[in-house]
């Protein structure tokens, strides 16, 4: 994709306006500016991957940083501190909005921008990728009037554009919907929104204890980082207030147990817990250069043993004009819990996590693996893909894997033994670190 532009002939003004409006045509969430011996690499993030897109010469370095740090609002007289600004801004009728930050590296400045795409919130909840059993079960979660909903997943996993098409689905004009942001990342119209600012003191907590002196009914706070964020959330929810928030945690499981870790009284988490719903964003197959290929034998067993379906074949892209390596645009994987009356008990009573596992997936809650490979029988992803974002050691995979089992009787190989050693049940998961050895085919 490197793009060779002369930028001799282009006033500095064009050449910045023009990689930004590439990047956005690209569907890219990031642009990194990162300084090289000649020159500046430019580097769109396209899917959650790194492009290479061309280099700016060092003759003209300076002037594209002012630029950039001019546009953004930036100090560009200061180079030795990190900065943070944004840029507004209309390029061939697309409206753009994005976040910047500079950072002194010892080759020079780097800036990375932030390209805030709304698009994926504006198109509501029913085009999240979620399963039809996960959408009903997402939307009667929000019905609730009060109540804690959390999102759950790592950064880049799409959690904001979930939480926004919640609130989006929320927002209407016979309730006070209130959120506390750090940062506010998309502006909705007649909610409000408040911007945390530690540095003069005005927390999540500070906020929080604000909004609940100005009768709100819905209250989204971005994230649960601290015990105290999640005691307020907590107590919000069970004076009759509906809690959405995010959590950095791999899925429902690990949610109970960080926040049961956090200094909240479990008994009033089990009643305010409603539900939790963990994601991550899966590369999607390209449709141009879709070919099917047979599957190999661990394959099958994994799906056999997670999805109860015997499969022969599988989808696989190799890459073309249309794509990047076979992948093109992205969609989220779910795993959606419903807090039942079993779990609220379960935590109020501080059951072990072991036992608590069991009564967490033994339900219809499919796990993220689950979700994983049924997009993958579906054509929308690959198995590779899923491989890649799902632990296959993880306590979820785990349990749904030695309930299902068929295939109790394969010896297994010093390497799955391994793996599995801490499993209470012989089951034949893959090493997780082979599947490209694996998927060679
Ligand atoms: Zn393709």
């Amino acid at each position: 994709m490197l793009k060779q532009i002369d930028f001799t002939k282009l006033p500095i003004t064009e050449i910045v306006n023009e990689i930004i409006f590439t990047a956005a045509q690209a569907g890219a969430s990031d642009i990194h500016f990162d300084p090289a011996e000649k020159g500046i690499k430019v580097r769109f993030r396209i899917d959650g991957v790194l492009i290479d897109y061309t280099i700016v010469p060092e003759s003209i370095r300076k002037n594209l940083i002012a630029r950039l740090k001019i546009i953004s609002g930036m100090d560009i007289t200061e180079s030795r501190l990190p900065q943070d600004g944004a840029i507004k801004m209309t390029i061939k009728n697309i409206n753009l909005d994005m976040r910047v930050s500079s950072l002194p590296t010892n080759e020079g400045e780097k800036i990375v921008i932030r390209i805030l795409d709304y698009t994926a919130s504006l198109k509501g909840l029913d085009s999240l990728g979620f399963s039809p059993v996960n959408l009903k079960k997402v939307k009667e979660l929000i019905k609730e009037p009060n109540g804690i909903i959390l999102v759950t997943g790592a950064t880049g996993t799409g959690k904001s554009t979930t939480v926004y098409s919640i609130l989006q689905t929320l927002n209407t004009p016979e309730v006070n919907l209130v959120t506390v942001e750090d940062p506010v990342e998309m502006n909705i119209e007649n909610i409000n929104q408040i911007q945390v600012n530690s540095e003069i003191g005005l927390t999540f907590a500070e906020v929080l204890r604000s909004i609940l002196r100005q009768d709100p009914d819905i209250i989204m706070i971005g994230e649960i980082r601290d015990d105290e964020t999640a005691k307020i959330a907590v107590r919000a929810s069970i004076t009759g207030h509906l809690v959405l928030s995010t959590i950095h945690t791999n899925n429902a499981l690990n949610t109970i147990e960080r926040l049961t870790d956090m200094d909240v009284e479990t008994y009033l988490l089990a009643s305010s817990l409603n539900g939790i719903i963990s994601q991550k964003l899966a590369r999607k197959i390209c449709p141009h250069c879709m070919k099917k290929r047979p599957a190999i034998d661990y394959e099958k067993k994994l799906i056999k043993a997670n999805l109860g379906v015997d499969i022969t074949e599988l989808a696989y892209a190799e890459g073309c004009s249309e794509c990047v390596g076979g992948y093109k645009g992205r969609i989220a994987i779910h795993e959606v819990l419903v807090i039942s009356q079993d779990i609220r008990d379960a935590i109020a009573n501080g059951m072990p996590k072991e036992e608590l596992r069991k009564l967490v997936y033994q339900g219809d809650t499919k796990t993220l693996l689950q979700d994983g490979l049924t997009k993958v029988l579906e054509n929308i992803t690959t198995i590779e893909e899923i491989l890649r974002l799902v632990e296959l050691d993880d306590e979820s995979v785990k349990i749904v894997t030695a309930k299902d089992n068929v295939n109790q009787q394969q010896p297994l190989t010093s390497n799955q033994s391994e793996t599995i050693n801490n499993s209470a049940q012989s089951v034949p998961i893959p090493p997780v670190n082979n599947d490209v050895e694996m998927l060679d085919v």
